[in-house]
């Protein structure tokens, strides 16, 4: 990318008008029912304000809800081909607007420009399978007990979808929920994190002018207890999904299993990266620290765990320490930044935290770890991506998710002792292997409590294969893919006799 680009953002940012947001309801901007808003600020530089957003309340959520509601009735009895043409020129319409959505996401967000574009660019992919998903809504036809019935099973839309959102990937997220469910014939209301609503703001422009009817898709902007906590309480929402961390996913699926609506959740990970050989420690160590660090460490699929033999551990994770050197923290408009701040000081405060831990319960800094603070960093929650070694997996940093740029590495004996290790935490989200052995690798397929495992590949995923995690990374259908319509459609048995 042309430092132009980079450049640009920042003269863009100055020039962009400092704006009262709303919430989308109905097809029209709202202010809240509150009456208050809330500031965002640019984060990497917190003097500037990147505009105003509402406080929404349960009253707004009711009557976005009622909206979407409403539109349900005509919006799934417009054919499946129909809206899937909308849908794909969103996805058109995204693409054409690819540096704005970039540079929103950025200033939110805080990740260099480049993975913004990529998330962006991603979301645009993806946008397009989930419109093809809107052709796909196939039923069966099996044979009947007697001869004149035809027995067949038809899909039919699940209804009013509450869609929420962490704010790691502001982008990618929501066109991950809500593309998906307007093909299926859903209609959405739209809870985005309230650290990154900005992106959200436009997404909603950009639907409206592909011509997503009014209430189809709605925006409430507010906290996860003010906004949140109504919309998946609503008694019209029929499937909640949602992105975040197992805490509360688990009081998600409690209070929607009282009204036995569907829910479709994406939770946090402590993703390994088993190393048993290889040709070039380099390149492994380069997919580790890469798949490790995009995002500052704040991706629910980075690998946050190294497992390695005994016999490659020391030439390995000398190699990751070189990798992770070569990388440049800085914010998102520098030319050579790939490492941006975390989302703001009080997560740095929770990262901090677990670096502190590491030490205290024995484990051994190689790398990093520190806060930066001088000059431009002060403006940002920055910190030296960070690499221990001397970790056993009882420790709390080898337990829990941390969320931020800190990789650890375990060391084993053999391949056996790798698959517990890998598996003996209560996660399952992604895992990958690095290995030229392939009954090693296919076992480590087979047995790995993982939702999505990697042979020699970081742990980037596609955007048409199902995506999600077991054991406590997730629970329902699996997003992205075709599994999509487990959770978007209900089976309906049809008999006929002739
Ligand atoms: P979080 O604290 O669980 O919040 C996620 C969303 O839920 C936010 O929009 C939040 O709103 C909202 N929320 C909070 N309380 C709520 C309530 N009582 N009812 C309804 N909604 C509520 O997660 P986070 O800190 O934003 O993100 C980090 C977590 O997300 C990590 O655990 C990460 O692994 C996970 N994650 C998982 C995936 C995946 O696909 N598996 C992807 C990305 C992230 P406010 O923040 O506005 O209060
Ligand atoms: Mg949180």
């Amino acid at each position: 990318m042309s430092s132009i680009v980079k450049t640009d953002m920042q003269k863009w940012m100055d020039k962009t008008e400092v704006s009262s947001y709303q919430n989308f309801i109905n097809g029209k901007w709202v202010s809240s029912s509150s009456g208050e808003t809330y500031a965002l600020y640019h984060s990497a530089n917190y003097e500037q304000t990147i505009g105003e957003f509402p406080k929404s309340t349960k009253e707004d959520v009711d009557q976005a809800v009622k909206a979407a509601h409403t539109a349900f009735k005509a919006w799934t009895a417009t054919p499946g081909p129909e809206r899937g043409a909308i849908l794909n020129e969103f996805a058109n319409l995204l693409e054409k607007n690819k540096e704005e959505m970039a540079f929103r996401l950025s200033a939110e967000q805080g990740k260099p420009l480049n993975e913004s574009l990529g998330e962006v660019g991603r979301a645009v992919k993806e946008a397009r399978y989930g419109a093809g998903e809107a052709f796909r809504i196939e039923g069966e036809t099996l044979p009947g007990e007697r001869g004149n019935v035809w027995n067949s099973t038809i899909r039919q839309s699940t209804g009013v979808i509450a869609a929420i959102a962490p704010w790691n990937f502001p982008v990618v997220t929501p066109v991950r929920k809500i593309i998906p469910a307007l093909a299926f014939g859903c209609t959405v209301v739209y809870k985005p994190a309230s650290v990154t609503p900005w992106t959200s703001i436009l997404l909603m422009e950009l639907l409206s002018e592909a011509g997503v009817p009014a209430g189809v898709v709605n925006l409430i902007i507010g906290s996860g207890s003010e906004a949140g906590n109504p919309l998946i309480e609503h008694p019209l929402v029929k499937g909640i999904s949602f992105t975040g961390s197992s805490e509360l996913g688990k009081k998600i699926n409690g209070s929607a299993g009282q009204r036995l609506v569907k829910t479709q959740l994406e939770l946090g990970g402590k993703n390994p990266a088993v190393v048993l050989d290889y040709k070039n420690p380099q390149e492994v160590a380069a997919q580790i620290v890469s798949a490790a660090f995009a995002c500052s460490g704040q991706r629910c699929t980075s690998i946050s765990r190294v497992v390695v033999t005994k016999d490659k551990k020391e030439e390995l994770t000398k190699a990751l320490v070189e990798e992770t050197k070569k990388l440049v923290v800085g914010p998102a408009w520098q030319e050579d930044a790939n490492v941006g701040p975390l989302i703001n000081k009080s997560h740095l405060e929770s990262v901090q935290g677990y670096v502190k831990s590491a030490k205290e319960e024995g484990a051994r800094l190689l790398y990093g770890g520190e806060i930066l603070k001088e000059g431009e960093f002060a403006s940002g929650a920055y910190m030296v991506p960070a690499i221990f070694d001397q970790v056993s997996p009882e420790m709390k940093v080898a337990k829990e998710e941390i969320f931020g740029p800190v990789l650890i590495v375990l060391e084993v004996e053999d391949a056996k002792e790798a698959l517990e290790v890998a598996n003996g935490v209560q996660y399952g989200l992604a895992a990958a292997i690095f290995t030229d052995q392939l009954q090693e690798a296919f076992q480590f397929a087979e047995q790995a409590e993982a939702g999505m495992v990697h042979v020699n590949h970081g742990t980037a995923s596609a955007a048409h294969l199902p995506f999600g995690g077991i054991k406590q990374s997730g629970a329902g259908a699996f997003s992205i893919g075709h599994t999509n319509i487990e959770f978007y459609t209900n089976v309906k048995s049809v008999y006929f006799q002739y």
